[in-house]
């Protein structure tokens, strides 16, 4: 961290050192050139990594943008067999081999998809309900009429 912010001043105190020796003859114009030097190296570095910063954003937010569409297609929470069982939750694709690199120990770990099939249960139909509860209520009405003309 020193050492770049050394290597970062040096270069800048270099840079208009030489730009000053060039331009100039006497020490004053000399001193006026290396701090316009110096101050035009500070603004277009600050300009330079604003839009290197923005630039980084722009490509992070595609390649974010670009993993959420693949991982919404299809995906699986998965447990590393590793001692340290690290969870992850990986893009799975059904035309080719699926395989992660576990975060914790490094090695790749392959997945084998294991399918299993089930009888699917009818949904009562909420109508169909109705009309049996009508029945069995009408059924009782005609048990308490025939116990109503007994007594
Ligand atoms: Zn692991």
């Amino acid at each position: 961290m020193i050492k770049s912010v050394i290597k970062s001043i040096s270069i800048l105190v270099l840079i208009s050192s030489i730009a000053a020796f060039t331009i100039t003859s006497t020490l004053l114009t000399f001193i006026k050139v290396w701090l316009s030097v110096t101050v035009l190296q500070i603004i277009v570095y600050s300009i330079y990594t604003k839009i290197i910063a923005y630039l980084y954003t722009i490509e992070t937010n595609k390649f974010n943008l670009a993993k959420i569409e693949e991982y919404s297609k299809q995906g699986l929470n998965v447990t590393c067999p590793c001692p340290k069982a690290l969870k992850a939750f990986i893009p799975i694709r059904l035309d080719q081999n699926n395989y992660y690199k576990c975060l914790d120990c490094g090695k790749n770990v392959a997945v084998q998809i294991d399918l299993k099939t089930f009888n699917q249960t009818d949904i009562l139909d909420d109508s169909q309900m109705q009309i049996e509860f009508e029945k069995a209520k009408k059924e009782l009405e005609k048990l308490d009429d025939t116990k109503r003309t007994r007594i």
